[in-house]
Order: C-alpha cells, then sequence, then structure tokens
C-alpha cells in the first residue's frame, strides 16, 4: 500500500504539477511579450491562463509536498510502541499493512490540528484519535477528511454551551455553524474507549463516521463516499430492520443508534471496528453489509 503512495507521489503527479508550473511561467512571458504590443484582450487572456495553471500547481503540489514529507519521515519508535500497547485494531495488521496505516496517521497528524482546551494533549492521545479516523477508511487510500481543519479536546463530557463536567451528556461532536470545519472530543471518554479490554464503543470513531456520512452532503446514514450504490437499499433494509431489533431490546447494539440512521451507523461502527469478531457472531448480516461498505472482513 505504501507503494501505491510513492508511486502515486513521486511520478505522475509531478509531471502535472511541472506542466502546470511551465505553463504559468509560459503564459506569463507571451503576457508581457504582447503587452507592448498594446493588445490588452491578449494580455487579459494570457493573464487568466496563468493564474488559472499557477492555481492547478498550488492545489496539486501542495498535498503532494506533504505526503513526500511523510514518506520521508521515519515512524517514531515510541509512537509504533503506543500504537500496539493500545490499538488492537493495528496489532492484527500485516508488516506492510501496519507501515501503510502509520503513513496515513502521519499524513492525518500532519494535516489536521489537534488541540487541547483546559487540558494537555499529549503523543498517545494524537495518536488514538488519528488511529480512529483512520481505522474506517482504512480500505480507501484515497479518502481524506477534506470537511475538518482542527479536533478540540475537552478534559471530560460537555454541553450544548461547551461547559466541560463530568456530569455533562456530549462525548464528542461534529461543529456547525461558528464550529464548523471543527470536532470536539472528550479525552476522558477517548482513553476509555481504549483500555485494553475489548469495547463496543469508541467515541473519537463515531464522530469521525459522522464527517464521512456528511460528504455526500447528507448526514443520513449512507456514506455515499464510501457505499457502492447497489448496497443502498438493501443496507437501509438492514438498518431499519436492526433498529427495531433494538428497540425490542434483542440486540447488544448501543441503544443510542434508534436516534436516527445516521447515530445508528456511527455506534454500529464503533462496535464493527472495535469488536469485529464479536460484531460478526452476533449480527452476521449486519456484519455482510459492514464489510462491503468499509471494504473489511475479519477472520474468525
Ligand atoms: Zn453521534
Amino acid at each position: 500500500m505504501n507503494r501505491y503512495y510513492k508511486n502515486k507521489y513521486n511520478k505522475k503527479n509531478l509531471t502535472g504539477v511541472a506542466v502546470s508550473l511551465f505553463l504559468a511561467i509560459f503564459f506569463v512571458f507571451i503576457a508581457i511579450i504582447t503587452a507592448e504590443t498594446r493588445k490588452q484582450f491578449i494580455l487579459i487572456v494570457m493573464s487568466t491562463l496563468s493564474l488559472i495553471a499557477l492555481g492547478y500547481y498550488l492545489l496539486s503540489y501542495l498535498p503532494v509536498r506533504k505526503w513526500k514529507e511523510v514518506l520521508n519521515t521515519p515512524f517514531p519508535k515510541k509512537w509504533k510502541e503506543i500504537l500496539l500497547k493500545n490499538i488492537e485494531f493495528y496489532r492484527e495488521l500485516s508488516d506492510e499493512e501496519k507501515e501503510y496505516f502509520e503513513k496515513r496517521i502521519q499524513y492525518f497528524l500532519k494535516t489536521k490540528k489537534i488541540t487541547g482546551v483546559g487540558t494537555d494533549v499529549d503523543d498517545k492521545l494524537k495518536l488514538l484519535i488519528a488511529a480512529s479516523a483512520i481505522m474506517p477508511v482504512f480500505a480507501f487510500p484515497e479518502f481524506e477528511y477534506t470537511n475538518i481543519d482542527e479536533i478540540l479536546v475537552y478534559p471530560e463530557s460537555f454541553d450544548e454551551e461547551y461547559n466541560s463536567g463530568n456530569e455533562k451528556r456530549i462525548l464528542g461532536m461534529v461543529g456547525d455553524g461558528a464550529m464548523n470545519r471543527m470536532m470536539i472530543l472528550s479525552k476522558k471518554d477517548i482513553l476509555s474507549s481504549f483500555l485494553g479490554k475489548r469495547t463496543t464503543e469508541n467515541v473519537a470513531l463515531h464522530e469521525f463516521v459522522h464527517l464521512i456520512d456528511k460528504m455526500d452532503g447528507a448526514v443520513d446514514g449512507i456514506p455515499g463516499i464510501l457505499i457502492n450504490k447497489a448496497y443502498t437499499l438493501p443496507w437501509l433494509k438492514e438498518l431499519k430492520k436492526e433498529i427495531s431489533k433494538i428497540k425490542h431490546g434483542k440486540s447488544d447494539i448501543n441503544p443510542y443508534g434508534t436516534t436516527n440512521k445516521s447515530e445508528f451507523l456511527a455506534v454500529a461502527s464503533e462496535y464493527f471496528f472495535m469488536s469485529p469478531i464479536e460484531f460478526k457472531k452476533n449480527h452476521p448480516e449486519l456484519y455482510i453489509y459492514f464489510s462491503k461498505v468499509y471494504r473489511r472482513k475479519v477472520v474468525g
């Protein structure tokens, strides 16, 4: 998988970058030459073309540069130890997949800010958040969280006015309005998702699944950006069936999933990624759809 990024960013894209930069300079050159002939029309056309080429250069070069930096930076040994100790998903990957997971984590941390509000944020917390972001999109090398810039970490759960405290209701949320392009997470609840024993909960992953769901324009429990259209209808059918099971006390999926289809997707995804073997055993039919949507199968 790392070969995928290496091939992509070392050869093909760089050609596009070089061509667009050359075109930008070429158009500026023509514009300068024609400026003397006072043919304003040509000047305007050439300047516009030059700006387009320059814009393309910047847009395509910046992510390439970041990826190249990531590919050239070794993954810290200390970080590897933290992942091995805390993330079961990572432990079960092959060596090549592990390396790929590490690069995705590095890229995520390079492009998103993680800020503690009234609490400190150490490497472990950053890695837990980044790993939770990458787990659901692990099988999608092209995927990027283009709808978020920063993650704020509060010490504990919080309320609608963003007051943090022990008894507050919200563990995590994707911001809108003034908080657009931000996510807020409770540190205490992130850490409790990774206490060593198997859990079916992961508040950070929950919020990232909402972001994935949101990317097609609708937070509706159908992650349009990942799902093959042919699965949409059977997916919705299966989803409704399971929500009804939860309501009748016949499912071990978090009852918060009955709130709406989007919450169902988020809580069931937490379970699917944190305890995949149990998920497959307890929800074989739902498992088929989840493994298709996330392109992920477990052994067992
Ligand atoms: Zn939610």
